[in-house]
């Protein structure tokens, strides 16, 4: 099969016009001009006109089971107000979860995500999102404070892993919440599982300035916070170190984990992520939504720390869309190129995923995970009109088969 299409972006620097993507089964075989990849093929061609070809969004970071939420939870004062809020209202059914996750699952291919990384509190978002043709890395959470809850915390992800299901478009990985949320004994549990087992880490981490406050010192609104929940906080020793270097001391930045959020970074803390390969990821509207100061994004892709992109939950973002996300960059920091934009969320999203998992390219010998973009006719340059307000995503393929097309 060859799609043919009026642009053709194997990566965000790279344009061909009148371009074709050649793709047998799960693969894509050749990328560049339509004369030369059609010719002598004959295979069946779909021109599928005055659109832009690239390669799939990879949203690194969800919660679809708290979906239900969107609009629910007005910007708090602060993060642990927010969490207190979502303790009360966070959804249990399961019955209900899966219909939340499957219709998030849903939204996502409709906004051209080929690939997302969700994280399930309760474990029901697998069987919703195995269900779906998207590609998937789905985190168990654990997280307990005291003893007793670790350990049951520990329990539950054991037995959660032991019964997960596998299949070649779903990846299981593991979220240890938070350094807050999170005992360091359950942290180097969590390390000794990546080692067992080899699954995928991730945590949100240096999120706000009182998780700095508690990790350092022990005190701050995150100790009262966890005291209000009845937890007994006598075996917290203050680390004196930022959340980030305290991590490192575990052992949790060993196997290149996502670590979320990363508002608060420290200049002392980047070589560490940058030399472990740590992928930090950015969550720009629900960063705006929280109030945060500026994230140090721009700083760390300097440094030669990997970046990617995130919705989060419909708690804290008003879509599940990665061209909403990746058009608020734009807007907000109009310095920063739309190519670097977009390789945020392709490329960079892929190195998250290990490099054997062929996406965020358009590549021969590479998944056929592509979106189409209807684009805006002008003279800018394509990847600026594809972050346009007009610019709509009318294909999404995900390993060679049509996951969503819209309506002529
Ligand atoms: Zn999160």
């Amino acid at each position: 099969m060859i799609l043919r299409a009026k642009y053709v972006m194997p990566s965000s620097h790279e344009v061909f016009e009148n371009g074709a993507v050649r793709i047998v089964n799960d693969e894509i075989m050749d990328v560049g001009e339509f004369p030369r990849v059609a010719q002598g093929q004959g295979e069946p061609v779909h021109d599928l006109g005055d659109i832009a070809l690239l390669p799939g969004f990879i949203n690194a970071h969800t919660h679809l089971e708290l979906g239900d939420l969107a609009g629910k939870i007005p910007p708090p004062a602060s993060l642990t107000d927010w969490i207190r809020r979502i303790i009360a209202v966070r959804p249990e059914d399961a019955d209900a979860i899966h219909a939340t996750v499957a219709a998030g699952a849903e939204a996502s291919l409709r906004a051209g995500t080929t690939t997302l990384v969700d994280i399930t509190a309760t474990g029901h978002s697998l069987a919703p999102l195995m269900a779906s043709q998207i590609r998937k890395r789905v985190h168990f959470e654990t997280l307990g404070f005291d003893s007793l809850r670790s350990e049951q915390s520990l329990q539950v992800l054991r037995s959660r892993l032991d019964s997960a299901g596998r299949d070649d478009l779903t990846t299981i990985g593991v979220s240890p919440h938070a350094p807050y949320s999170t005992s360091e004994t359950l942290y180097r549990e969590c390390v000794r599982i990546q080692a067992e087992q080899g699954l995928p880490m991730c945590s949100h981490v240096a999120e706000t300035v009182e998780e700095e406050e508690f990790v350092r010192d022990g005190s701050g609104p995150f100790a009262d916070l966890l005291r209000s929940l009845g937890v007994d906080l006598d075996d917290w020793a203050p680390k004196g170190v930022t959340p980030v270097q305290y991590l490192h001391k575990l052992g949790f930045f060993e196997s290149s984990p996502l670590l979320v959020h990363g508002n608060y970074i420290r200049d002392d803390d980047i070589p560490i992520l940058r030399d472990l390969n740590v992928t930090v990821v950015y969550c720009p509207r629900s960063h705006a939504y929280f109030g945060h100061s500026d994230h140090p994004f721009e700083k760390l892709f300097a440094l030669g720390v990997n970046i990617a992109l995130g919705t989060d939950s419909l708690a804290s973002s008003p879509s599940l869309s990665m061209l909403d996300e990746m058009r608020f960059i734009v807007d907000r920091h109009p310095h920063v190129s739309p190519e670097r934009v977009l390789t945020l969320a392709m490329l960079n999203g892929a190195k998250t995923m290990k490099v054997r998992a062929r996406i965020g390219g358009l590549r021969s010998g590479w998944k056929a995970d592509i979106v189409g973009v209807r684009i805006p006719p002008g003279a800018s340059r394509v990847p600026e009109r594809i972050l346009s307000d007009e610019a709509t995503v009318i294909l999404t393929m995900i390993d060679g088969k049509v996951c969503y097309q819209a309506a002529d």
